[in-house]
Order: structure tokens, then C-alpha cells, then sequence
């Protein structure tokens, strides 16, 4: 948003006056404004400001009212800040640090108008709790508390990880199983990772989260194993698939831990695999270049996840070390019946086919797209048709159970 305008004053010009509206604030590119308040007793100079100083600003946080007044002392010039320039960037900003701003300028013109005035500090709050402040307020506290929750949750063991199924789609029998976390909240029940995982990326939680993730996804696909083995003593150990936020990837732990939990539990690295959302991988492409790669080094296999949703170019596939594709269930869900849909799932899957890469169709619901991804040669289906995510012990069972003869 552009912010281009100056303004010259001359010596002893007044730039604005305590008590008017005011819808700017400034910067000093050169010169000297001083910031003062006249009393009956005299006139009493806040701040003598130069060059890089800021000055103005309370009036565009608050209630638009100018709590003291400005005047240059040599000739100056001055960057304006347009009220528009300034409420962007708070729209932008996060709820909570939005709130303390406004509760911090409020209470700077409180204690401004308590020294000038009298007034007293709770009227002077008031007035500057508009409508916007209060629903920022809410915001920012629910954030706060939901935040202070998952700090607490974690803690107390109160996050448990589901296990989806992944078969192959050829004979339908079970390759492995996606960790989907699941957060029991006391007196709340089951509540979906959608509802608290963006507030865990926010706020950097995600990582110590994550990394309980990988532990436990790790112990478990061993167990998993057990059943899976007693049932098929032949088929291929099974793999399990790890989702991982951006946010994980800054985290200098994650894989010395990630390390740790393959040797702890004797796992091939291989057998892990890490899912990462294509629009995550597009908008963060240097750092998501180096991070995959050093995940690669130890040996774990990547997996694009939610493909097709967010990518504006198709060059990222061949520049990252990518190892299977997991098509966004859109796409299984259109491709039944509709031709065009399922040419498109077929061009996508003789890519991955092309590029040495793996195939996973998410979201499959019925026998159909079941036999529609078979059919366009993708090797993995996940979805309801099989299972739901299970808790720990419905998966074994479930592996348990499950025998080649599970074909949809
Ligand atoms: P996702 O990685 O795309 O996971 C697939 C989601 O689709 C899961 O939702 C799964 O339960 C659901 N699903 C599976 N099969 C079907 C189906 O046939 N039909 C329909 N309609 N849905 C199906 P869930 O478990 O609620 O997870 C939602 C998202 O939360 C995940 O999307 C993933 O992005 C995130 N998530 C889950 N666990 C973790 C985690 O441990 N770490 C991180 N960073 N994100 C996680
Ligand atoms: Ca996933
Ligand atoms: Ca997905």
C-alpha cells in the first residue's frame, strides 16, 4: 500500500493541536518537532523529537483524538503515515498483539490526560474501547486460553493418535497407516485436529506437539506391526505416515528426535514417512528445499499431501525429493461418472508413474472410486470405504482381521 506523502513545516508551525482528530502519524526525515501540552500553569514539552522518531500515532489506536500537541522547531520534513497504511498492518497483525496495543495506548492517553487534565484513568480507559477493541479482546482471549489449554493438554497426555489405514487398491490389503492426532479435552470429548492445529502452528506449540507425534506414531506402528504380522506373516512390514506443519521444520529438535525414535524402536527409516501439504511446500520453497532434504538424508520418505489443492506450477515436483503423491480426495470424489475428472486423476497418476514416484488416492468413499483410482493406477487408496482413523487398539484389531482377501 503506498504511503508516499510528506509534509514541510517551517519554523514555529504547528503541525496539529491537543484535543483535535487526528487521522495520521508521522516520521521525521529531518528537523526537530517538539510535543507538548499548554496548561493554565504553562506550557510543558513531553518530547523534543528528530530525525527517525515517530510521534502521532496514539490518535490512529485509540479514539482518533490528538492527546497532545505538535510544533516544528526548525524547519522540518515528515513522512505521513495514513490512518489506511496503519490499519492494514493491524488487520494483519495477530488478535492478541493487536489487543495489547490498544490496551497500551490506551493507557498512555490515560496517564497523558491524568498529568494534563485530572481525569480520571478508568473514564480515559473507556473511551478508548471501541467496538473493534472488544471483539479483538474476545478473539485475542479465546487464542489465550485455547493456547494456555493445548500447552496444558500436552502435558497432561490429554492428545491421542488415531490410525487410518492405507491398502494397496491392487489386492486391498493393508500397507501401512496415517497418524491423525486427536485431542481429548476434558469435559469437551473428541476434538477434530482442524480446530486446534492452526492455533498450535501460531503459536509454535506444533513443534513440541510434532514431536510427540513422531514418538508416538513410531511406538505404535511396532504394535501395529505385531497384529498386522500374526495375520500376515508374509506381507511387507507396514509403513506409518507422520503429517508435518512448516512450522516443525524450524524446530533444531526435530530430527535429532525424529532420529532417536527410528533407532528406539528399531524401525527402517523407510517405514516412516512424512506428509507435507503441497501449499505448504510452494510457499516456503527455499527453506522447504533444504528442510526435505535433510528429512531425505535420514532416509524417511516424503510424501506431497492434499495434491492438487495449491500448486501453481508443476516444475516444484521435479526439484524436491518427493517420493509419492497423495491426491486431494476432490479429485477421487469427481472422478466417478465424469470422465474429464477421471482423465485427470489418470494423466496425474502416469506422472507420478514418470517421475519414479508413488500414489495415494485419499477420501475414498465407495467401491466405485475405489475401482475408478485402481483403474487410473494408483497404487494406495485411504479412506471411509475401509476404515475411519482408529484408536490404537481398534487398529490392531483391524490389522488383526484384515487379510488379503479385504479387496473392495
Ligand atoms: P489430512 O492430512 O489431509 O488428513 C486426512 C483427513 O481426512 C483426516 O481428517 C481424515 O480423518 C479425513 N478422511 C479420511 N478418509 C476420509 C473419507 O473417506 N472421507 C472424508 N470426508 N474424510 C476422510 P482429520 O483426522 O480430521 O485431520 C484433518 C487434518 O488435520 C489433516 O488433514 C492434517 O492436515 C491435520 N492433522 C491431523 N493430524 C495431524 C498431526 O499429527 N500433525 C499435523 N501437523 N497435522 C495433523
Ligand atoms: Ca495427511
Ligand atoms: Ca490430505
Amino acid at each position: 500500500m503506498k504511503n508516499k506523502n510528506h509534509r514541510v513545516l517551517a519554523t514555529g508551525e504547528a503541525l496539529f493541536l491537543e484535543g483535535e482528530t487526528g487521522h495520521e502519524a508521522f516520521a521525521i526525515e529531518s528537523g526537530a518537532v517538539d510535543i507538548y501540552i499548554e496548561r493554565p500553569e504553562g506550557r510543558s514539552v513531553l518530547a523534543r523529537l528528530s530525525k527517525d522518531d515517530i510521534f502521532g500515532e496514539m490518535a490512529l489506536a485509540g479514539d482518533h483524538t490528538r492527546t497532545a500537541s505538535a510544533m516544528a522547531i526548525v524547519p522540518t520534513v515528515l513522512t505521513v503515515i495514513t490512518h489506511e497504511y496503519l490499519a492494514e498492518r493491524l488487520d494483519r497483525a495477530d488478535p492478541m498483539l493487536r489487543h495489547l496495543l490498544r490496551v497500551t495506548m490506551a493507557r498512555c492517553r490515560d496517564s497523558l490526560r491524568t498529568t494534563g487534565s485530572g481525569k480520571t484513568a478508568a473514564a480515559a480507559q473507556k473511551r478508548g474501547d471501541g467496538q473493534d477493541s472488544l471483539v479483538d479482546r474476545d478473539i485475542a482471549l479465546r487464542r489465550l486460553h485455547l493456547e494456555q489449554d493445548l500447552e496444558r493438554a500436552l502435558e497432561n497426555g490429554e492428545f491421542q493418535l488415531h490410525f487410518q489405514p492405507i491398502v494397496r487398491l491392487a489386492d486391498g490389503s493393508t500397507a501401512g497407516f496415517e497418524a491423525l492426532i486427536r485431542w481429548l479435552k476434558p469435559g469437551v470429548g473428541k476434538v477434530p485436529p482442524d480446530e486446534f492445529i492452526w492455533v498450535a502452528e501460531e503459536s509454535g506449540l506444533i513443534s513440541a506437539i510434532g514431536r510427540w507425534v513422531i514418538r508416538s506414531a513410531c511406538e505404535s506402528i511396532n504394535r501395529l506391526e505385531t497384529a498386522h504380522h500374526l495375520s500376515q506373516p508374509d506381507a511387507e512390514p507396514l509403513f506409518i505416515t507422520v503429517n508435518l506443519s512448516i512450522r516443525q521444520f524450524s524446530d533444531p529438535d526435530l530430527f535429532a528426535d525424529l532420529k532417536k525414535s527410528l533407532e528406539a524402536e528399531g524401525l527402517a527409516p523407510k517405514r516412516v514417512k512424512l506428509e507435507i501439504t503441497e501449499s505448504l511446500v510452494m510457499n516456503n520453497l527455499d527453506a522447504s528445499l533444504a528442510l526435505l532434504n535433510r528429512c531425505k538424508s535420514l532416509g524417511c520418505q516424503l510424501v506431497v499431501d492434499d495434491f492438487g489443492t495449491g500448486y501453481s506450477s508443476l516444475s516444484y515436483l521435479h526439484k524436491f525429493p518427493m517420493d509419492a503423491l497423495k491426491l486431494d480426495r476432490s479429485f477421487i470424489r469427481d472422478a466417478v461418472g465424469n470422465p474429464p475428472a477421471l482423465k485427470i486423476v489418470r494423466a496425474i497418476s502416469n506422472m507420478a508413474i514418470d517421475l519414479g514416484m508413488e500414489t495415494v488416492a485419499e477420501g475414498i468413499e465407495t467401491a466405485h472410486q475405489a475401482e475408478a483410482s485402481r483403474e487410473a493406477d494408483i497404487r494406495y487408496g485411504q479412506g471411509f470405504l475401509w476404515s475411519r482413523a482408529l484408536p490404537l487398539e481398534e487398529a490392531a484389531a483391524y490389522c488383526r482381521s484384515s487379510s488379503a482377501s479385504r479387496v473392495a
